[in-house]
């Protein structure tokens, strides 16, 4: 809505969940820097890039948290969850066993989120054809399933990258204009 007071502004938090080493923080680098680490470690302390763009000439920050790599120890926290408005839950299309752990995360979101939150499930390492162990129509019907948008990509080679955080975004705010 217009106001003669300014621009009107939206910060929308989006977290990224996801067993241990499917490619969280490299989707996200990939999505905010252009960059890929083949030997990525994991994190020190809860880390967000923040994004701008443009929805209907309306300035939009994502703030896009990735865990601290918690989740090799099943302790991602409430404070990592707080005010979410967003998430990608990944897996890896090459481990079945990260697929299997989908629904968990999604019990997980599910408890810590307060309002309407914006999900897409996300089939990553889709550059690895040869090795796949999750087909595509398994990820699309699980979606279909639980109600979340579906994708796969590949933080190596970028493909749908951009795409699915862009899907995210756009329907955190559908949601709230
Ligand atoms: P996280 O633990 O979920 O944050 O996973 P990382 O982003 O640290 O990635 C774990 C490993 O998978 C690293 O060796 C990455 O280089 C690799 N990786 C991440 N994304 C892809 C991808 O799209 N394709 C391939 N082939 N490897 C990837
Ligand atoms: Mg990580």
């Amino acid at each position: 809505e217009d106001d003669e007071g300014g621009e009107q502004q939206y910060l929308f938090k989006v977290v990224i969940i996801g067993d241990s080493a499917v490619g969280k923080s490299n989707l996200l680098s990939r999505y905010a820097r252009n960059e890929f680490n083949m030997h990525s470690k994991a994190t020190i302390g809860v880390e967000f890039q923040t994004q701008t763009m443009d929805i209907d000439g309306k300035e939009v920050k994502a703030q896009i948290w990735d865990t601290a790599g918690q989740e090799r120890f099943r302790a991602v926290t409430s404070a990592y969850y707080r005010g979410t408005v967003g998430a990608l839950i990944v897996y890896d299309i090459s481990r079945r066993t990260t697929f299997d752990s989908i629904g968990r995360w999604l019990d997980e979101l599910k408890t810590h989120s307060e309002t309407t939150v914006a999900r897409m499930l996300v089939g990553n390492k889709c550059d690895l054809e040869n090795i796949r162990a999750v087909s595509v129509e398994e990820g699309k019907s699980l979606a279909e399933a639980e109600g979340l948008f579906f994708m796969e990509t590949s933080a190596l080679d970028s493909t749908n990258v951009k795409k699915a955080f862009d899907i995210v975004i756009r329907e955190i705010y559908n949601n709230v204009s």
